[in-house]
């Protein structure tokens, strides 16, 4: 039953502190993507809480999160909105360096190559929540070599209490990734959110 299930959803970083591409800001992306996905959860039945830090620092927002998250009892899940960023070599300036030696410098720009969506988690809870979003995420925004991937790194994963998944939304450097529409995304993730608990955990 997904009636009073309690859901957090956090806005991944601080407002124009994320990855930017395609004349677009991670934050406001995934402001637009949460607001979607917290209507659809609501007019399922659950009960949400949004979790948004847009004028602190990254690090200050994950603390807070994490803080708020934790403070939450009986929160039936947490997802983290983010959208991933690729970068390439494209050349090399000469340039010198700190001992005054000449040296070649790189050319970074954004890379419109990789595309596609993925989630990740830490527990076994997790994964099977990310495997269910991943069943329609993916298909909307498909691309990656793995839909799903465990990452015991992530500050948000090993400090929150409740299971938790960081969904990347595409790649904000991807033209195709980035033009699709933040409430299709939405819908996606709030599709496995339904089947995670009216099918997998029921
Ligand atoms: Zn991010």
């Amino acid at each position: 039953m997904s009636k009073g299930k309690h859901i957090i959803i956090d806005i991944g970083h601080a407002r124009g502190t994320g990855a930017r591409g395609n004349g677009m800001e991670e934050h406001a992306r995934c402001e637009q993507i949460a607001g979607h996905l917290a209507n659809r959860l609501r007019a399922d039945g659950y009960a949400v809480t949004v979790l948004d830090y847009p004028d602190s620092t990254n690090s200050a927002d994950l603390v807070a999160t994490v803080k708020a998250a934790n403070g939450i009892s009986r929160a039936a899940f947490g997802i983290s909105l983010h959208m991933d960023a690729a970068s390439k070599v494209v050349g090399y300036v000469e340039s010198i360096d700190e001992d005054g030696e000449p040296c070649k410098q790189p050319i970074i720009e954004e890379d419109p190559a990789p595309h596609g969506a993925h989630i990740c988690y830490v527990s076994n809870t997790g994964k099977r929540m990310a495997e269910a979003i991943a069943k329609w995420l993916c298909t909307l925004l498909p691309g990656r070599a793995s839909d799903t991937v465990k990452r015991g790194d992530l500050y948000i994963l090993k400090n929150t209490r409740a299971p938790w998944v960081l969904v990347e939304c595409g790649f904000i450097t991807t033209p195709e990734d980035a033009v699709t529409e933040p409430q299709q995304i939405a819908e996606c993730i709030a599709a496995g959110v339904r089947h995670y608990f009216e099918e997998v955990a029921a």
